[in-house]
């Protein structure tokens, strides 16, 4: 276990231009530091309190110090992702993951109705095979069922209310599977998910589960399939979230991992899509990357070493 004085030499603290605002971030910070097997990423958001961001910490540890899983395959199948477009404009949007074969589609965004996100949903239908669609939780009970039998037939509803409970409610009432994403922030919450019904696959992300090999595990454990998926990672913690994928045995679905495109500058170049997989590699990143101001810089220090200290108490 590298010390805090360890870490905090080897980083850097990155301040990425973001091309479109996301969570209401126009500017990602993550702190990045190297160890003996590589990169790690430590870049809770903002909000999240130390006992939660504690978790992000040794994902970026394990990364750095312990490296990568043995991989299962070479490549993962990714999905395009589709925001709430106007339908005319999901042709060019796909066309930027060369070959891909499964498109998650943004839908139920405020301000929009339901027959723009069934418009939305069928001009990427006729132009991949496999279509996923993304609420973010934004419906009610009875609106998602509304919404999911106009939408029509789809790989799975991602998170299509808030709750658990309302999940296992929508769940119940309609054919469709049902997988839970934003109800998955910790590494609690997936069996949780499980015990109550309430979905049918369970979107995980390594940082908030504490790493790759804690994702490994978490997925095993679980009665229902996974996608790996990344939220707002540079191409560090990107690389943790392939190499994760890489070593999942089971894996049945295309996995959230090309959205590389999401940052202006990224600490390095972005996971390329090639025939709709990405691949894994070692990242390293550039040496004249953006960097946070001097007071954001202590501020993450002071962070890490807050997070550090829980750590290594337990
Ligand atoms: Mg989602």
């Amino acid at each position: 276990m590298p010390t805090a004085d360890d870490l905090i030499a080897a980083s850097r603290v990155v301040a990425l231009p973001m091309r479109t605002a996301f969570r209401g971030i126009t500017v990602r910070e993550a702190m990045i530091f190297s160890g003996p097997a590589g990169w790690g990423e430590f870049a809770p958001f903002a909000e999240y309190d130390d006992a939660e961001s504690r978790v992000w910490l040794a994902a970026g540890i394990e990364a750095a110090y312990l490296g990568t899983p043995d991989p299962v395959r070479d490549v993962v199948d990714v999905n395009a992702t589709v925001p709430a477009v106007p339908a005319d404009d999901v042709a060019e949007i796909i066309g930027r993951y060369p070959g891909v074969r499964t498109v998650k589609v943004k839908v139920a965004e405020p301000g929009q109705s339901l027959a723009d996100d069934v418009d939305r949903v069928a001009a990427a239908r006729e132009l991949v095979p496999t279509v996923r669609i993304d609420a973010n939780g934004a419906w009610g009970v009875e609106e998602a069922i509304e919404a999911i039998a106009a939408i029509g037939d789809v790989e799975y509803v991602e998170q299509p209310c808030r709750t658990v409970d309302e999940l296992a409610q929508v769940r119940r009432a309609v054919t469709v599977p049902i997988a839970a994403d934003e109800s998955i922030r910790r590494s609690t919450d997936p069996m949780r998910v499980a015990r109550a019904d309430a979905a049918d696959i369970a979107v995980l992300k390594v940082a908030p589960l504490g790493g790759m090999r804690a994702l490994l595990k978490v997925a095993a454990r679980l009665p229902m399939d996974v996608v790996v998926s990344s939220a707002l990672d540079t191409a560090v913690g990107m690389s943790a979230g392939v190499a994760a994928a890489a070593a999942l045995p089971g894996l049945h679905r295309a996995c959230g991992l090309g959205t590389g495109a999401m940052f202006g500058r990224d600490v390095a170049a972005p996971f390329a899509v090639v025939d709709g997989r990405v691949e894994f590699r070692s990242i390293v990143p550039a040496n004249d990357l953006p960097l946070a101001s001097a007071e954001r810089t202590q501020w993450w220090h002071d962070r890490l070493r807050r997070c550090h200290s829980l750590l290594v108490g337990g």
